[in-house]
C-alpha cells in the first residue's frame, strides 16, 4: 500500500506558450516537478530536480522532514538533464530509469555510476507505464493512493495547460504520439502530476 505521496518541488518551464511567451529561447531556469512516494519500507523520489546540493536537501527537508540519505530509490522519467539534475545528491539510493532512458543517461558517463534499468514495478506498489511522445523512451509511474489512481507523468504532461490541449513541448519528438499518450492517461488516471506544474485532477 502506498502510504503517501508528496510533491517536493513544483516545477516550471523555461518558456511557456500559455503565458504568451515565445518558444525561441529560455526566459528563466527550468525546474521539474519532483515527487516523493512513500510505502512500507521504501521512499522513492521521482525526478530529483535541484542541481545544487543544499537546495535539494532544503526542498526535501521542508516538504518531508527527511534528509537525502533517507531516500531508498530515485526514478528518472526520461533522459533530459532537468529531470536528473539532483541525482548525484542521492548516492545512498538505488537509481532507476526505464531501460532506454537509463542507457541514454549512462552513455553520457556523467555520474560515474550507472542508472539501473527499472523492472515493470518498483517496490510492488508502483507501476512503470510507457508514455512516449515527449521522448520515445519516456516512462511514468502509476500508483493507487486513497482510492485514487495517481500518475507521476514527468514530461508526458508538461503542465495543466499543455494537458488541456494535449500538446507536446517545443522539444517533444512526436506531437501526435504525445497527444495519444495523454488520451491514454486521461482514461486511466484520477490525478496527474505533470513534469513542470502542480498536480491536478482529471476531469471525467
Ligand atoms: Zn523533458
Amino acid at each position: 500500500m502506498i502510504e503517501r505521496w508528496d510533491i517536493i518541488t513544483i516545477g516550471n518551464l523555461s518558456r511557456n506558450r500559455y503565458w504568451g511567451e515565445s518558444e525561441e529561447r529560455p526566459l528563466r531556469p527550468t525546474l521539474c516537478t519532483s515527487t516523493l512516494i512513500t510505502g512500507p519500507g521504501f521512499r522513492l523520489l521521482a525526478d530529483p530536480s535541484c542541481e545544487d546540493a543544499e537546495r535539494m536537501a532544503a526542498e526535501l527537508g521542508r516538504r518531508s522532514g527527511l534528509k537525502p540519505e533517507s531516500i531508498d530509490a530515485v526514478f528518472i522519467t526520461h533522459h533530459h538533464g532537468d529531470h536528473h539534475f539532483g541525482l548525484k545528491h542521492f548516492p545512498h539510493a538505488r537509481w532507476f530509469a526505464a531501460a532506454g532512458a537509463a542507457a541514454a543517461i549512462n552513455e553520457s558517463g556523467q555520474y560515474g555510476r550507472p542508472v539501473e534499468p527499472a523492472p515493470g514495478r518498483l517496490f510492488d506498489e508502483i507501476e512503470l507505464i510507457p508514455t512516449p511522445g515527449h521522448t520515445l523512451d519516456h516512462h511514468s509511474l502509476r500508483l493507487q493512493s486513497e482510492g485514487l489512481v495517481v500518475v507521476v507523468a514527468g514530461d508526458a504532461v508538461m503542465t495543466r495547460d499543455f494537458w488541456r490541449e494535449r500538446r507536446g513541448y517545443f522539444n517533444s519528438v512526436d506531437f501526435d504520439l504525445a497527444a495519444r499518450t495523454m488520451d491514454e492517461l486521461a482514461a486511466c488516471a484520477d490525478i496527474i502530476v505533470p513534469g513542470h506544474d502542480n498536480c491536478f485532477p482529471v476531469r471525467r
